[in-house]
């Protein structure tokens, strides 16, 4: 239903020119831009509501229901139960906090990555006023003249207005999988299913072919898409991989703290010690194993990783993609614009009978034949120029920019040229077929260039100029034209083209040939590739794309990071294998598979193949997908670059799909990551961010586990040795959740390590505890678990506890001592775990100032919590003097050096392992020695 015309409107069944009268627009002009802006005031912004979100309220109930908080509730009712009015109290205080803290957090994270997502959504080009601007979609309101082309996704409800082979993808709508032919005229009938509506495009669908333009006739939730999206199933959030590990590690987690607490019920019901203390202690542990600060830590992680991605040009589409991106093992990369600079430019030109160099500064003289060729490249051809500065620079796609430069240069203007022979059809250029053909009304003549052409056209009223892949545009050809004259294609002259090919690739160019025809008559709409047939070779035309300086690095540090890079291009064999040779990709002698190749392999030896295969030419979109499976196959995990709608399968099957930024909205809504500068270097740099975000929840996995280890131990075993309770629970939920949470933050932020690129990936089968932090628990624990009991022991055996007659006081200074050793120790630790190898003097305190400041914050809270007469209530804590201080404090050193000689040895085995693991990730590369 449209506002602006107020009653439901069967718009196929109108002519075009009754769609726009009813809209106040036109089909050249667009709309007035005032009318426009008033549109929208009526009709609201062209957006569905937002439903995929989840609310702050879902938010707050999976973090209250969650198996920790519950623990956490049972533990303060039974407190309270015991006439620990206070420490129930406070634990549900801290609870509150938690999950205030919890919810905020995710609904940072949610907002953070919506706003990422609305960066990446589609921008519209729209004429208004009667020029061309890019707006975003969801500006558009009904009345909008909107340009088409292959993979723009339709903006809103469209009635089409002109379909140049328009065809569109509606199996979001309808489930009908084949794509379908647009059409301009109106189809009669009310009862006309969505599909069979083929005048009009909708919402949610997509170009898959051709181009047009379109007139909006609805928008938002007016959109035959909006009618159903109330019937749309919520999208339910997904969790990320190490979410879902870390949420198994939390059950498990709380399973054991169950059972221990029962455990230690039962041992001192047999011991026959007083319930209370039983239960207490019962309680304390239930406290001391649930990691409390863990999920909001996590969060926080996963969205500052996104952040970091995106000043490092990587936008991140989904939360999952930035831990996926740290286990990349394989980054499948396009050559050309990612691995090139996509600066194309003519260097060669081969005519039957000459070559002539075009190289910067060279002016050769072309003639006749030269000319020739050059002009049906620029006439085939949808690129401009723009004149506007003082030297014409082309808008299109570079390879053709580059042709219409070089004619340019030549004095054969696009603009003269399109004048003169204007064009009647085209084929548009495909990725598979490799090539393009434009249909001409034939030159009257006039000039000697117009007369050439009229010569290769036979006189017939229209000609067909084919270009494209150099190897492939010959076999359709059988004759040439010589000196002006149209000749036979011999075996000889076939054999110099070939050699001239073969010349041209090895240097690293781009070839393309050029051929034509004469027409008696077009061929019908949709079957131009009829006129492909019996061509005349006009030339090879060879072009250099320089290699990106950045990329080069960004491979090699690939090579020491045990990631394979993998070139896939269109282009030819030849010219692939020199460039990924050049970039460090190959080496000279390593394969190269053709698509061909590939389509005759079955997926076994496919598999086999993409083992020692860094190069993939003459690649089709479609065989992207079968190089992921195989890749896959093997274990790999993938990053796969795309920018063309035929990408998206490849995109979606990879673990990780790259779109270009500069690429079609299908390829970006297919992928995870959108690289906003095209550059291979970016997507390392995305990989570098997403390990060091693994290695930061590592880091805090490992610190706030051996911790909770270690205060188990604390509170479960003086007690069975006739020692009070060591740690109050309130003192537990502090150390866990401030103490703990706090450096947690501090640690998120950690910048990557020295060797991050330096050592192989992640699996994703390893455990979040392998490569050392689980061991590290196994001993960390029991060694400051022991020590602080071991100064309990020391503090209760000199208040005359060995006699049973400890009292009170003496029991909060042992608890208090305990309590502020063991935060002084986890300032320590978390300054040593800036770290996995390096030591701390090497670190140090710059880099991370967030983390300094979260360790000087915890300190003052510490010491708060020991000396303010208030909290003392709160906490059972007594004041300490200097020298109890120094209890602590040397503890923390104590602690400190234990830690660094730790990693003595880690760095000892990293570089054992370092030197063993890569090449055997990668067998083109060496790792470090
Ligand atoms: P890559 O796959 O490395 O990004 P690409 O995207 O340029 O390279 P395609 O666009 O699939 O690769 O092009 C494949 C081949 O088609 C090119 O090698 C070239 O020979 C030919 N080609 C490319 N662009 C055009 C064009 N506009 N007109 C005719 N032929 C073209």
């Amino acid at each position: 239903m449209s506002t602006v015309v107020g009653k439901t409107v069967a718009w196929h069944d109108q002519e075009v020119a009754v769609v726009i009268t009813g809209l106040q627009t036109n089909a050249t002009w667009g709309l007035d831009e005032k009318i426009a802006v008033h549109r929208l005031e009526e009709s609201g912004y062209n957006e569905l509501e937002e439903r995929a979100g989840r609310s702050v309220w879902n938010i707050l109930w999976e973090q209250v229901s969650s198996i920790l908080i519950v623990i956490l509730v049972v533990a303060a009712g039974l407190a309270a139960a015991l006439g620990k009015a206070i420490d129930a109290t406070a634990i549900i205080a801290i609870v509150v906090l938690f999950v205030v803290l919890g919810v905020v957090q995710e609904y940072r994270a949610q907002k953070a990555i919506a706003a990422l997502k609305q960066m990446a959504a589609p921008t519209v080009r729209v004429v208004r006023d009667g020029q061309v601007r890019e707006l975003s979609a969801r500006e558009l309101v009904p009345g909008d003249l909107v340009r088409l082309e292959t993979g723009s996704v339709i903006p809103a409800d469209v009635r089409i207005v002109e379909s140049i082979n328009l065809r569109t993808q509606e199996a979001a709508l309808t489930g009908e999988s084949e794509p379908v032919d647009k059409t301009t005229d109106p189809i009669p009938g009310t009862d006309i299913p969505l599909g069979d509506r083929t005048n009009l495009a909708f919402l949610g669908t997509s170009v898959t072919y051709g181009r047009g333009s379109a007139i909006v006739v609805e928008t938002g939730m007016a959109t035959e898409l909006g009618r159903i999206a109330n019937l749309i199933q919520e999208v339910p959030q997904e969790r990320t991989l190490l979410q879902k590990r870390l949420d198994k590690l939390a059950k498990l987690l709380a399973a054991v703290a169950v059972a221990v607490a029962i455990l230690v019920f039962l041992t001192g019901l047999l011991r026959g010690e007083e319930t209370s203390l039983i239960l207490l202690t019962a309680v304390s542990l239930a406290v001391a194993i649930v990691p409390e600060g863990l999920p909001a830590v996590l969060t926080f992680t996963l969205a500052l990783g996104a952040q970091r991605m995106l000043v490092r040009r990587a936008l991140v589409r989904r939360l999952a993609a930035v831990e996926t991106l740290g286990s990349v093992t394989v980054i499948c990369s396009d050559k050309t614009g990612t691995l090139t600079e996509n600066r194309m430019t003519v260097t060669v030109l081969e005519t039957p009978r000459d070559s002539f160099d075009l190289a910067a500064g060279a002016t050769p003289e072309l003639n006749d034949d030269g000319q020739v060729l050059l002009a049906a490249a620029a006439l085939c051809n949808d690129a401009v120029l723009d004149r506007r500065s003082e030297h014409p620079e082309a808008v299109g796609d570079p390879t053709e920019g580059a042709l219409v430069l070089a004619a340019d240069r030549f004095s054969m203007s696009k603009e003269d040229l399109d004048s003169g022979l204007p064009r009647v059809g085209e084929v548009p250029f495909d990725s598979t077929r490799k090539r393009m053909t434009t249909l001409h009304r034939t030159p009257e003549g006039g000039s000697r260039l117009l007369d050439t052409l009229m010569t290769v056209a036979e006189g017939a009223p229209f000609l067909a100029l084919v270009k494209g892949a150099g190897d492939g545009i010959p076999e359709h050809c059988n004759r040439i034209v010589q000196n002006g004259r149209v000749r036979p294609l011999d075996d000889a002259a076939r054999t110099r083209f070939s050699a001239s090919i073969e010349q041209m690739t090895e240097k690293g160019l781009r070839v393309l040939a050029v051929a034509a025809r004469g027409l008696e008559e077009l061929p019908p709409s949709g079957k131009g590739e009829e006129a492909e047939q019996s061509l005349v070779l006009l030339g090879l035309i060879g072009m250099v794309d320089p290699p990106r300086s950045e990329a080069r690095d960004a491979i090699a540090r690939c090579a020491t990071a045990g990631i394979r890079p993998i070139m896939i291009t269109g282009d030819h064999p030849r010219t692939a294998r020199a460039i990924a040779v050049d970039l460090g990709i190959a080496e000279p002698d390593g394969l190269t598979l053709t698509g061909r190749e590939l389509e005759q392999m079955d997926s076994e030896t496919l598999r086999i193949a993409v083992r020692t295969t860094s190069v993939f030419a003459r690649v089709s979109p479609e065989h992207k997908l079968r190089i992921v499976e195989a890749l896959q196959a093997n274990g790999e995990i993938v990053a796969m670059t795309g920018d063309g709608v035929n990408d998206a399968p490849a995109l979606k099957k990879a673990d990780i799909g790259v779109a270009m930024g500069s690429g079609t909205d299908v390829a970006k809504e297919a992928a995870e990551v959108v690289l906003l500068d095209d550059n291979f270097a970016t997507i390392v740099a995305a990989v570098e961010e997403g390990r060091v975000v693994y290695d930061n929840v590592r880091r805090f996995v490992g610190f706030s586990i051996s911790g909770n280890f270690a205060k188990v131990l604390i509170v479960a075993i003086p007690p069975l040795f006739g020692l009070p309770l060591y740690l109050l629970p309130i003192m537990i939920l502090w150390s866990n959740l401030l103490t703990d949470g706090l450096l947690g933050l501090g640690m998120g932020v950690e910048r990557a390590e020295r060797d991050t690129m330096r050592r192989p990936p992640f699996k994703p089968t390893e455990s979040i505890l392998s490569r050392g932090i689980g061991t590290q628990i196994a001993w960390l624990g029991p060694v400051i678990g022991g020590a602080l009991i071991a100064v309990g022991w020391v503090v209760w055996y000199s208040a005359g506890g060995d006699s049973g007659s400890i009292t009170p006081e003496a029991e909060a200074l042992l608890a208090t001592i305990v309590f502020t050793s063991l935060a002084f120790i986890q300032l320590a630790r978390a300054l040593a775990s800036r770290s996995f190898v390096e030591p701390v003097w090497r670190t140090g305190l710059r880099g991370n100032r967030v983390l300094v400041s979260m360790i000087l914050v915890a300190l003052v809270l510490q010491l708060a919590v020991v000396y303010l007469p208030f909290a003392q209530e709160i906490f059972g804590t007594v004041p300490l003097s200097a020298a109890e201080l120094a209890v602590g404090v040397l503890l923390a050193l104590g602690l400190l050096v234990i830690m660094e000689v730790d990693k003595a040895f880690r760095r000892r085995a990293v570089r054992k392992n370092s030197a063993n693991d890569v090449p055997e990730q990668n067998p083109h590369h060496r790792g470090p020695k």
